[in-house]
């Protein structure tokens, strides 16, 4: 699949191999080192370079003397020579993000998902947020590349059409991707919220430094729980872009009944709005500790439920824990618990021994579940590895898949290899 490879501004493979060798050298590159690096000879890395350097992709940043003869200029990327927009929709809000082609956030803004959830508000406000996001950056809009969409799953990538997702019970094939191009006049693409996740973190690995490990899951704790999957420093999309799902493992042998008829699947244990009903049932929370709304929320059978109130009832029970309640740690131990064996299920199928969480709750749990999760990992029966499994938080913070979605943007712009990402202009 390389349809849709008409991305602007970039072009070419030798473009995009140069540009490639130069960001991921922070200090910058001579033409003899890109030579060196890329295959190129020497006389291509001229003309690719000129090119690169007319359309403001690069800069010369001085010279260095390096043995005998002339010194050598240093190319480096040119951080604000083109831009990124990510957006990424969740039942609850709606995150933007403006990237520079270094990955840098330059804007940031949210706005509340409407609450009639219409597919047709949606798009205009993404559009309206989108084009106020850049004019207030003061970013010359000639220099976008394109906007990236993470949404929650299941998607169809090749059409950009978001299916039902569940929390959104007015989404049903929504043509995301095709809308919002239409919208905004801009390259959209569109891709599944926790591969947004995972491509977020791979490329500021890949940009920090090579030699860093090439496979983790990205256990991405939002409204819902899924996971990203990068193998062999590729982000395994499946054969129709929605790998990840992994909410029915089953790691317990009571709980409430799941959409699929079981107990005991991790995605209605662990989620914000399982654990909110887990602490007032337990009478961890009650009308003293939060509003009748709240409860009213937590104890809703069905989603969806107004996700402002569930995170209310989250932090006031991490507020809890972090008193040193024992009801509350209780909760939290038990979602640690019943995360730690669905860990294991995905570390013992890939053999991984890095597993990175992260996303919009993250935060909120991490201390509590961060306590108990790797000493659960390592000393359960069923984990098969006899190496270390790294059990780390995302350096990237709460908008990764937002951040994630632009990244995809840029990596178009960047790949050398033929891209799977699907743009519709
Ligand atoms: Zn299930």
């Amino acid at each position: 699949m390389t349809r849709g490879t008409n991305l602007p501004a970039i072009g070419g493979y030798n473009r995009s191999v140069v540009l490639d060798a130069v960001r991921r050298e922070r200090a910058g590159l001579s033409r003899t080192e890109i030579a060196a690096r890329t295959g190129l000879s020497p006389q291509a890395v001229t003309n690719v370079s000129r090119r690169l350097l007319e359309a403001g992709l690069i800069r010369e940043s001085g010279t260095v003397i390096s043995g005998p003869g002339k010194p050598r200029t240093m190319l480096q990327l040119e951080a604000r020579g083109r831009y990124a927009v990510g957006v990424h929709v969740d039942p609850a809000v709606v995150t933007y993000v403006l990237l520079d082609l270094e990955g840098s956030v330059v804007a940031h803004t949210r706005t509340p998902t409407p609450s009639a959830s219409d597919p047709d508000d949606v798009v205009g406000l993404v559009a309206r947020t989108v084009d106020a996001l850049v004019a207030g950056s003061g970013v010359d809009r000639a220099r976008l590349l394109g906007v990236g969409i993470a949404s929650p799953g299941p998607i169809d990538v090749e059409g950009g059409v978001v299916l039902d997702p569940p929390m959104l019970p007015l989404w049903r094939h929504v043509t995301l991707r095709r809308s919002l191009s239409a919208a905004t006049g801009l390259p959209v693409l569109l891709e599944k919220d926790v591969t947004a996740a995972a491509v977020a973190e791979l490329w500021f690995r890949d940009g920090a430094a090579s030699g860093t490990r090439g496979d983790f899951a990205f256990v991405y704790y939002g409204t819902g729980f899924g996971m990203g999957l990068v193998l062999g420093r590729e982000v395994l999309r499946g054969a129709s872009a929605n790998a990840g799902d992994s909410g029915h493992i089953t790691v317990d042998h009571e709980g409430r009944r799941c959409t699929c008829g079981r107990v005991g699947c991790v995605g209605e244990l662990v989620t914000p709005h399982a654990l909110s009903r887990q602490a007032v049932e337990a009478g961890v929370l009650g009308p003293g500790d939060v509003d009748e709304a709240v409860l009213a929320a937590a104890l809703a059978d069905s989603d969806p439920v107004d996700l402002h109130l569930i995170e209310e009832a989250l932090v006031a029970l991490a507020a809890k824990a972090r008193a040193g309640e024992a009801g509350a740690l209780g909760v939290l131990r038990g979602a640690a618990s019943h995360l730690a064996r669905a860990v294991v299920v995905v570390v013992n199928l890939l053999d991984l021994d890095e597993v990175v969480f992260g996303g919009p709750f993250w935060e909120v749990i991490a201390p509590y579940v961060l306590a108990e999760l790797p000493d659960e990992v390592r000393s359960s029966e069923a984990l098969v590895a006899r190496h270390p499994i790294a059990i780390v938080t995302s350096s990237i913070g709460e908008d990764v898949a937002a951040v994630g979605a632009a990244c995809l943007v840029l990596d178009h712009a960047f790949s050398p290899r033929p891209s799977a990402l699907l743009i519709s202009a």
